[in-house]
């Protein structure tokens, strides 16, 4: 590529269709031509154990669910990631209530969420489990070569860096936008939300019993309902919504056997939620 100077002479580029543009100019960016994005690992299925909703239940729970990973091993490459669950709730409160900006709220989340994926990790160790971090994710090939299991913790690493948001100060961008943002990455066509109800309602079921079950919603749609409550973090609409490579997640019933093998199967069941085009 060749190299220009500015009118004025004084600023040297490297002459690209990027060359002397800010990036903030909102027509250059929706007339900027890009080839599609890549689906870098789209045969691997990107799976997070739910913090709150599973890890916490421990031998309640765990031992069924992950048997159920293991006996899928042979005709799924899984990458497992982990939420947070009870203790992130407990020290994201004493931490608010002492003052801590959004960055170390965030902070303390990666870290619950790394102990979660530390057991996951060693209770599947016999099976090929193995704990990785976030910049092994461009091993995968290799690990699956391996009959690996590779779990990490599920928390975007923002840390300091996060944001705050509108109101409070507890992070938006937790473990189910951690899970939807590397299905982005990786272009996962399977993204599985193990949690403990049948999927999404119009409320919180746990509040209100008589809440409507919703199979299968859009994301734009959802996102325009505005509800009040919903089964995975907001933020995950909008970034299914923009995603190139991401059709659909899905969000399931781990305590119920036999849900997990069925949605790596392609079934429906729980509530699938969809890039709308
Ligand atoms: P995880 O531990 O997997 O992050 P959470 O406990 O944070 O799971 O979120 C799942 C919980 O969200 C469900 O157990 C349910 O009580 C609650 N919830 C809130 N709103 C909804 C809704 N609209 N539909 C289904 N579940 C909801
Ligand atoms: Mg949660």
């Amino acid at each position: 590529m060749a190299l220009v100077r500015d009118k004025d002479g004084r600023r040297l580029h490297v002459k690209s269709r990027l060359m002397g543009e800010s990036l903030v100019s909102k027509e250059f960016i929706d007339n900027l031509d890009i080839a599609p994005q890549q689906r870098l690992y789209p045969d691997v299925a990107i799976v997070k154990i739910g913090g709150q909703s599973i890890c916490d239940r421990g031998a309640q729970a765990l031992p069924a669910i992950l048997k159920e990973i293991v006996a899928n091993r042979a005709d799924h490459k899984m990458l497992i990631t982990t939420g947070g669950g009870t203790r992130s709730r407990h020290i994201y409160t004493i931490g608010l209530e002492m003052g801590m900006p959004t960055g170390i709220i965030a902070r303390f989340g990666s870290m619950i969420s790394d102990q979660n994926a530390l057991m996951i990790a060693t209770l599947l160790s016999p099976w090929g489990g193995v704990k990785i971090s976030h910049s092994d994710i461009v091993k995968l090939p290799t690990y699956f070569a391996e009959r690996i299991i590779p779990v990490m913790h599920g928390m975007p690493p923002y840390d300091y860096f996060a944001i705050k948001p509108q109101v409070g100060r507890i992070p938006i961008h937790r473990t189910d936008v951690g899970l939807v943002i590397l299905a982005d990455l990786i272009g996962s066509q399977t993204v599985l939300f193990i949690k403990d109800e049948d999927g999404l309602y119009d409320e919180d079921p746990k509040k209100n019993p008589d809440a409507t079950f919703i199979g299968e919603i859009g994301a734009a749609e959802l996102l325009a309902r505005d509800q009040d409550d919903l089964v995975i973090e907001r933020p995950c609409l909008e970034i299914i919504q923009n995603s190139e490579v991401i059709d659909k997640v899905q969000v399931i019933n781990g305590l119920v056997p036999g849900n997990i093998t069925r949605a790596l199967a392609g079934e429906h069941v729980g509530t699938i939620i969809y890039r709308q085009k």
